[in-house]
């Protein structure tokens, strides 16, 4: 059963910069059963010992830590959450600290066939699924998956009433391009909306001189000119940064849902930004593009207080990301947790 909230959970802390933050992300896993071109580079070898990994008793307590610094809002991530085998612990503990008002999972949908309506009785409202393609033979280039087991735990979830279930797809220059009106077609089929999310070099560097590198505007010109794209400034949809728009189509029954994620290009991206990072092995991160990291670890093993942990990360967000400044990738995305 779960609690109320109650004055224990605190009001939200600001950043320098007056940002509210009370959303935190939370990485289970640095592993993955996916090996995304975009993610984990090749022949990845910088793993967490299992030592290291956070117990699903200390992710709880730094939720409840958290939750006492006004965070309302969490997500669970990896690498891939759902091969995580207390993952059902995890979240319906997470579930039932007073103070946490959403609980969502970002998955490669792999494992939804047998979790989904697990994960749907933990507490989990919504749910971020990653679909780059809906050609398995392109979808297996890119994630190295089979996208049949994908599809039936996409179905399987579908069948659970999360309240949202939203697709993400990394724009892929020579990769996907061709299967981006499909995945519309097929969002607007399942009632789910859709983002576009640009390449960023979290795993890789150079990605503005990268040939895959897409941006959200090109695309957006595109569907511009087989379509109409009209804005929803009023619409939000969970608690990150995407700009959504009506998308309509001669193919389409409905107009789509589709969500912007212009990390390098958009002017501003930061300005709105709300959450920090927890990694695998307990390690707050403020900010996914600048390589600072906060021990948090170590304050749940006893060697200081949580919160304090908390609050020197909140303090420590920069303005902005450092992804245009010749940033160099340092932990790849599946290890800070996407
Ligand atoms: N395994 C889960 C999944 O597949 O969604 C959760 C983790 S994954 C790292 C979370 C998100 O990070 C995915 O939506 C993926 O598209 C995104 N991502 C990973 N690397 C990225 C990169 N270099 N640029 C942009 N997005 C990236």
């Amino acid at each position: 059963m779960r609690r109320q909230a109650s004055e224990r959970s605190g009001t939200a802390l600001s950043d320098s910069f007056g940002r509210t933050v009370d959303y935190l992300r939370i990485s289970v896993t640095d592993r993955c059963n996916e090996r995304c071109l975009y993610c984990m580079p090749e022949g990845y070898k910088g793993w967490a010992q299992k030592e290291d990994h956070l117990t699903a008793d200390e992710i709880i307590r730094s939720v409840a830590a958290a939750t006492e610094l006004g965070f309302r809002k969490f997500r669970i991530t990896g690498g891939e959450p759902l091969i995580r085998r207390d993952i059902i612990e995890i979240l319906s503990g997470i579930w039932e600290l007073p103070g946490v008002q959403t609980l969502g999972v970002s998955t490669n949908a792999t494992h939804l066939g047998d979790l989904a309506p697990r994960i749907r009785q933990a507490g989990v409202r919504s749910l971020n699924i990653s679909l780059d393609a809906l050609n398995p033979e392109i979808y297996h280039r890119i994630t190295g998956g089979r996208l049949e087991s994908v599809l039936k735990g996409l179905h399987k979830a579908h069948e659970q009433g999360f309240e949202v279930i939203k697709l993400n797809c990394v724009l892929l220059r020579g990769l996907n391009e061709c299967q981006y009106l499909p995945l519309i077609e097929f969002a607007v089929r399942h009632g789910m909306p859709l983002r576009f999310i640009e390449l960023m070099p979290v795993s890789t560097a150079g990605i503005m001189d990268d040939p895959r590198f897409l941006s959200v505007e090109e695309v957006f010109q595109r569907l511009s000119a087989i379509g109409s794209l009209s804005a929803r400034e009023d619409f939000r949809l969970g608690h990150g940064p995407a700009r959504y728009y009506e998308f309509s189509h001669e193919r389409l029954k409905s107009p789509a849902m589709i969500g912007f994620i212009g990390a390098m290009t958009t002017t501003h991206f930061c300005a709105t930004c709300n959450k920090l990072r927890l990694t695998a092995d307990g390690k707050l991160r403020p900010c996914l593009g600048r390589h600072g990291e906060i021990d948090l670890r170590g304050s749940l093993r006893g060697g200081g207080d949580p919160l304090d942990a908390f609050r020197e990360a909140v303090a420590n967000k920069p303005e902005n990301h450092e992804f245009l400044q010749a940033y160099e990738p340092g932990r790849p995305m599946t290890a800070i947790g996407g």
